[in-house]
């Protein structure tokens, strides 16, 4: 039988100990599946760290979530991509940058946020079909539409991608929203405190010089948006 992970099971607080027990404000810590899901639905790179001969390392990567697991891609020659296809622990991190947060002091500046940590093991894709349906997801999440609406890999393309599926086996997702919090002593003081909202906005498309086609609604649509959200 397959083994159920605790983030199959989740939602409860994980028990203290648990390596993705937030400790540090843990009243920011969310556990349960819709948390978790939504942020790393709603961006599309992170940082995927892993240990390699007693040597921590965090490279920055795209990805997308199929159900309990991410998909991460590369060239064949990437030592990230080598190391984590062979069932090593990792550890893959996503954030959502929300906005500055400006006290009256320099110790309760802060930012706002949502974040997550995901824990799990590599797993090296190797079929032809579960390595396009991976690359299709991969395109498809950072920009809808798109997969569609461009040319599908040739074999020499598909043997010259890496892709690693990573378990979500135990997931944190930490919170961080709203102003500031001085101490009472302090809002006596006359500096401006109070919270920069901040958003990832799309600028106005850039066709290339070689261009046959018209802006593609998707794209279009991006760009009017403003706000890329994933
Ligand atoms: C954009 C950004 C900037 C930040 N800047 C700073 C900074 O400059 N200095 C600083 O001390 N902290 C910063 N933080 C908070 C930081 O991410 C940690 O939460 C904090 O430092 C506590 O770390 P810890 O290892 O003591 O956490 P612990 O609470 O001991 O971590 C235990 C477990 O909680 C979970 N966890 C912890 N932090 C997060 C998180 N952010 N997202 C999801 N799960 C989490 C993980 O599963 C982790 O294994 C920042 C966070 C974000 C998103």
């Amino acid at each position: 039988m397959e083994p159920v992970s605790s983030y199959r099971k989740v939602a409860e607080k994980p028990p203290r100990g648990a390596r993705n027990r937030v400790r540090r404000h843990a009243e920011r810590g969310r556990y349960d599946r819709t948390s978790v899901e939504t942020i790393l639905d709603s961006a599309f790179h992170g940082h995927l760290a892993f240990i390699e001969d007693g040597q921590p390392v965090a490279i920055p990567m795209l990805y997308v979530r199929d159900g309990e697991q991410l998909y991460l891609h590369g060239a064949p020659a990437s030592r990230a991509l080598k190391i984590v296809g062979s069932e090593v622990p990792l550890c893959f991190t996503v954030t959502l940058l929300d906005g500055l947060v400006l006290a009256r002091a320099w110790f309760t500046h802060s930012v706002n946020y949502r974040s997550v940590a995901v824990f799990g093991v590599g797993r090296a894709v190797t079929g032809r079909e579960e390595k396009l349906e991976a690359m299709r997801l991969l395109v498809d999440h950072i920009i809808p539409g798109r997969a569609e609406d461009s040319r599908w890999p040739s074999d020499k393309e598909l043997r010259g991608t890496s892709i690693v599926a990573m378990s979500i086996d135990d997931a944190s997702a930490k919170v961080r929203a709203g102003g500031p919090g001085d101490d009472e002593a302090d809002y006596e003081l006359p500096y401006w405190a109070g919270h920069l909202p901040l958003t990832m906005h799309a600028g106005a498309p850039i066709a290339d010089a070689r261009n046959l086609a018209t802006v593609p609604s998707y794209v279009a649509r991006l760009a009017s948006n403003g706000e890329h959200s994933a």
